[in-house]
């Protein structure tokens, strides 16, 4: 299965939808660029996640708060002192890994948690059966807590607060806990409600593996929703079922779909439940979905000094709303879509139309592909074929990402155009000329139509909205 990956890795390069970052310079571990295909299908992962959780909801609101914020937040999240993974390096090639996930390739599970020195425990009982995932060696360094917040050095000049260091937000849920009360006052809501935002997250992550699994700079989704006390837990089991049905209107397949509950919770938790998907290397975490307390706006409140509780206007009842949390990477959601959507199909059966013996096809949703239409003439050095998918191409850019190709054969154009998931491809041939048609030719099924120019649009219509 990590042949899977491999394949996934490569194709992400060779077409354009992921690229190592600073690649001229030797590259910048754990952090992706998203190349011309990449930032479309990132956006429409965004746009989807943006209208099943604001454009429907009635009672959910956006936002977009800064990366920078006052470095108190971060001492009031817990994050200062406690935002830390336990690592340990090897000693013969330098490689540094978390010791919770050395232990869980060996069946062994530890605690968020625990102490620096219960894990050191644990591994040093654990130590002969763990071997370095780099070089297979046993030669282990102690255990150390390593903190994942990243440093900035912004605005070093006068101001008082500044003694404190500015981090570079490790969540986005942070910038929504501060804007609570400024929605609540601007928005036409009461309680229960939500506030959704999407926004870049920067964590020094020990273990750079897994490409854009986990990464140091990379993009949340996270909606952050505002319960009574009591409502708690109910509202909480209406957002699992609706995040689960998010991922089946997704188009991922239920079966590469699994709970995991949290056995150990921290101690404000009520209830944690991640959803995990079934990448090449194993079921894990896609999205945390869990059960706050009142945690966060008590902390808020007690750092900041201003009160942050909740009145109720028809009974007057005052109190600290309790949060319930979606919150997911854009980069896991587009992982997991690439691996649900890649196929390699054997075309040994009479296919004429691409005369391929195999071909590698993105099976993507149709809401998600980069490009929705690919237009090209048959030929590509014929300036009457090229005129006339030109002009098919200009009619239908408004409307769809498009892309209009005449380099190569014919056969190589309907093979790149699988390997990005193109929904459709339209050609233009000589009996364009004769009669206004064109064909054109589903993905899924590689079957062609001919089809009246006309009636291009009202075909893709149908099949594409
Ligand atoms: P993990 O256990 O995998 O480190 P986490 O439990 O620390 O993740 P959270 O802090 O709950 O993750 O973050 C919420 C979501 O943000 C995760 O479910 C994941 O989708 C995404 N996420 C977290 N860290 C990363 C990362 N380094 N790269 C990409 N996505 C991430």
């Amino acid at each position: 299965m990590q042949d899977k990956m491999q394949k996934i890795i490569s194709l992400c390069k060779r077409r354009g939808f992921i690229f190592p970052s600073s690649e001229i310079y030797g590259g910048f571990a754990a952090i992706y660029d998203y190349g011309p295909y990449g930032v479309e299908l990132a956006n429409a992962i965004k746009s989807a996640w943006w209208k099943a959780m604001v454009q429907e909801r009635a009672d959910i609101v956006g936002l977009d708060s800064a990366i920078f914020m006052h470095p108190k937040i971060w001492e009031a999240s817990g994050h200062v002192a406690g935002f830390a993974d336990p690592l340990v390096e090897c000693k013969d090639c330098h490689t540094r890994s978390r010791v919770d996930h050395l232990l869980e390739d060996i069946g062994v599970q530890s605690d968020e948690k625990m102490s620096q020195k219960q894990i050191n425990q644990i591994f040093i009982e654990n130590k002969k059966k763990i071997k370095c995932p780099a070089c297979g060696q046993q030669n282990f360094s102690i255990v150390k807590k390593f903190n994942l917040l990243v440093k900035a050095n912004l605005g070093n000049f006068t101001d008082d607060w500044i003694q404190d260091p500015v981090y570079l937000r490790g969540e986005t849920c942070q910038g929504i806990y501060v804007n609570y009360r400024n929605v609540l006052q601007t928005a036409r809501i009461k309680i229960p409600f939500g506030i959704a935002q999407t926004g870049k997250a920067f964590r020094n992550e020990i273990t750079a593996r897994q490409f854009i699994f986990r990464t140091r700079e990379f993009e949340q989704m996270e909606m952050q929703y505002f319960t009574h006390p009591k409502e708690e837990l109910k509202e909480y089991e209406k957002l699992r079922q609706a995040r689960w049905q998010y991922y089946l209107d997704l188009g991922i397949k239920e079966k590469n779909l699994k709970w995991h509950k949290h056995e150990n919770l921290v101690f404000y938790a009520k209830e944690a439940y991640d959803i995990e998907y079934n990448f090449p290397f194993g079921f894990k975490e896609l999205e945390g979905i869990h059960a706050r307390g009142d945690y966060d706006l008590k902390q808020h409140s007690k750092f900041s000094g201003q009160d942050l509780s909740y009145q109720d206007q028809k009974t007057q009842e005052k109190y600290i709303p309790h949060i319930i949390e979606s919150s997911v990477g854009v980069g896991r959601i587009f992982l997991a879509v690439l691996c649900d959507a890649y196929q390699e199909e054997d075309l040994a059966e009479g296919l004429p139309a691409d005369k391929q013996s195999s071909r590698v096809v993105l099976k993507l949703p149709k809401n998600l592909a980069p490009i929705k239409v690919a237009v090209f003439p048959l030929l590509r050095n014929k300036p009457k074929l090229v005129k006339k998918a030109q002009e098919i191409y200009d009619n239908l850019k408004s409307q769809y990402m498009c892309e209009l190709d005449d380099n190569g054969n014919i056969g190589k154009r309907y093979r790149r155009q699988d390997e990005i998931g193109t929904p459709y491809c339209v050609t233009v041939d000589f009996n364009t000329f004769d009669d206004q048609t064109v064909t054109i030719r589903d993905r899924d099924t590689m079957k062609q139509e001919r089809i009246k120019i006309k009636s291009i649009e009202e075909y893709l219509e149908k099949k594409l909205n």
